[in-house]
């Protein structure tokens, strides 16, 4: 009686591992499909900017993630070839290179804000160009070895729209010259203070 007892305990037991190792298999299996298919609403942590320009604490947002047809639609072709297609405009040709304004420009693509106008310097490049963005979170920069060069690509944190290429022969205090394509951003100009 007393040995039948402990058998039916060790089975028992035995049971209840089979059914944990069964139960966590279920929750590692179902994780890894959410993970799997969780890939076009991934977050990004970036920077927006209030209504006087300032930038605010870090935040996460969703990326934006178009199906081309619907970036061909919301952009002029030469926006869709260079910020889609990571195209260059020619230089003294955008509409930016030579613009003072103060106030900040954000992505053509999703608005997001990439570099204030007193990060702006004149390069003599005539490409618009800035020692710094307006948050390190709202560009990222890759490797671009393309036609015979090694530089680096800048793109927008949010929806990877091709900005321009970063250098390191830049103006204090970062020794960086961002430059980048006019088509690629839209100005926001600074609102007066209110007094
Ligand atoms: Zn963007």
């Amino acid at each position: 009686m007393f040995i039948g007892s402990s058998a039916m305990t060790h089975r028992s037991s035995r049971n209840t591992v089979n059914l944990i190792v069964f139960l966590a298999s279920l929750i590692w299996g179902f994780e890894t499909f959410a993970a799997a298919t969780n890939m076009n609403s991934k977050t990004v942590s970036v920077c927006f900017v209030n209504d006087h320009g300032d930038v605010l604490p870090a935040a996460q947002t969703n990326k934006v993630v178009k199906p081309d047809a619907e970036w061909r639609k919301m952009l002029t072709a030469e926006q869709y070839q260079i910020a889609r297609g990571k195209g260059t405009e020619r230089a003294f040709c955008g509409i930016f290179h030579d613009h003072k304004k103060p106030g900040h420009y954000t992505c053509i693509c999703c608005d997001l804000p990439l570099f204030s106008a007193s990060a702006k310097f004149d390069s003599g490049t005539g490409w618009p160009s800035f020692f710094a963005p307006i948050a390190k979170e709202n560009v990222v920069t890759h490797a671009d070895n393309s036609h015979g060069m090694r530089r680096f690509e800048i793109l927008c944190a949010r929806c990877d729209a091709h900005l321009g290429h970063v250098f390191n022969d830049g103006p204090k205090p970062t020794g960086l010259r961002y430059c980048l394509n006019s088509a690629s951003m839209v100005f926001k100009e600074k609102k007066a203070a209110q007094k």
